[in-house]
């Protein structure tokens, strides 16, 4: 699993970092920060969380 966000859609909402802490972050403007692109597998049911919920649809995923 490889995760990618698009920083320009995001809302900064932070439901992603609610979702999933140890994958994502936000910076000073509430703005998606990646903290690591390849989370391992105890992580990715949270991560596809993260992608449900965000409201700018702007998380997703590329399968490896
Ligand atoms: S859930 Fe979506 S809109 Fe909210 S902070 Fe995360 S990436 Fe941004």
């Amino acid at each position: 699993m490889r995760v990618k966000v698009d920083q320009p859609k995001c809302v900064a909402s932070g439901q992603c970092v609610l979702a999933a802490p140890a994958v994502f972050d936000q910076d000073d403007d509430g703005i998606v920060q990646v903290l690591v692109d390849r989370p391992e597998a105890v992580h990715h049911e949270d991560v596809r969380e993260s992608v449900a919920v965000c409201p700018a649809a702007a998380i997703w995923l590329e399968e490896e």
